[in-house]
């Protein structure tokens, strides 16, 4: 998908227009696919431009990085006053997404973590993109999410994505939006790029983080938004024969927001989104109002 960009980016320590952000054919990340990234996105609050939990966002990526132990000076502080001064300096409005990225920056040729890192961050003016309104239509990948023993998905490895990839590859050759990905036992993971909930008999259920999940910063807060409703959350192992059986199927992520799910493989669930659906999401566009707390304002 393309979208518009803003003009500035950060790379190598300094804000330039995004045009002379460029790295070398032989870096070693374009090979190696040794990076972690984020991506955060600016709601309308009624004090202008807000970025949505971006402690959490930036926390995230501290962890990833331990994770995977890149030998990177992780100052979260600092990180959170470059993105704000791009954002600044970019003018950015409501609906930005922020794409920041620590990257194994040097050019010796080997697939090793210990090596020269650095981060850059662009921004994009990124308008929702899935049809909200008919609901998305997803198979059950044949490929299967990455094992937290072999590429951990809760790190957000830029190596990782090639299974989301192969995924969306496949469901848009079979003529579905996305997939729904089962981890490495055949219990359901996610979706290719995106958390997935179920809602049945007045409470919702998500797939545990030992489901070889990316634990979303938007799963987080739809938990929080549902314990405060009063809806029961059950965060477990989900078979997938729930799936089918499930009254309301959901997705949600940071590009996303919360896309209803209209058909798994060749059944439909349903025709409108339902009760608890709307629920949720009306909930969700409420935050800028209900928790102010949650969003940095640019200015
Ligand atoms: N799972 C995967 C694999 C993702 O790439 C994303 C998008 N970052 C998500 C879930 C949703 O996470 P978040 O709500 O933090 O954007």
């Amino acid at each position: 998908m393309q979208f518009e960009t803003y003009p500035y980016a950060i790379f190598e320590g300094k804000i330039v227009p995004l045009e002379k952000a460029q790295i070398s054919i032989m870096t070693n990340a374009f090979h190696y696919g040794v990076g972690i990234y984020g991506g955060i996105k600016v709601f309308d609050t009624p004090s202008g431009p807000g970025i949505f939990r971006l402690d959490d966002h930036i926390e995230r990526m501290a962890k990833s990085v331990k994770i995977l132990g890149f030998r990177y000076e992780f100052d979260a502080a600092r990180i959170k006053e470059d993105i704000l001064n791009l954002a600044r300096k970019n003018e950015i409005k409501p609906q930005t997404y922020i794409r920041p990225i620590i990257y194994r920056s040097d050019t010796r040729i080997s697939p090793a973590i210990e090596g020269d890192y650095s981060l850059a961050v662009y921004m994009l003016d990124m308008p929702p993109y899935y049809n909200y309104e008919n609901g998305i239509r997803v198979n059950i990948s044949s490929w299967q999410r990455n094992s937290s023993k072999a590429i951990p998905p809760r790190t957000k490895a830029t190596g990782g994505y090639i299974n989301s990839a192969l995924a969306i590859d496949e469901a848009k050759k079979l003529g579905f939006d996305s997939a729904i990905m089962l981890d490495q036992e055949g219990n359901v993971s996610e979706g290719a790029v995106m958390n997935l909930f179920l809602a049945d008999n007045g409470k919702l259920i998500t797939p545990s983080s030992d489901s070889d999940i990316l634990e979303g910063i938007t799963r987080k807060t739809i938990i929080e938004i549902a314990k405060a409703a009063k809806i029961p959350v059950e965060e477990r192992k989900v078979s997938k024969d729930e799936l089918y059986s499930a009254g309301e199927v959901f997705f949600c992520g940071t590009a996303t927001d919360i896309t209803w799910c209209s058909q798994i493989d060749d059944q439909t669930l349903s025709k409108t989104r339902g009760p608890i659906t709307v629920r949720i999401e009306e909930k969700f566009a409420e935050l800028p109002i209900k928790r102010p707390e949650l969003f940095t304002g640019v200015k």
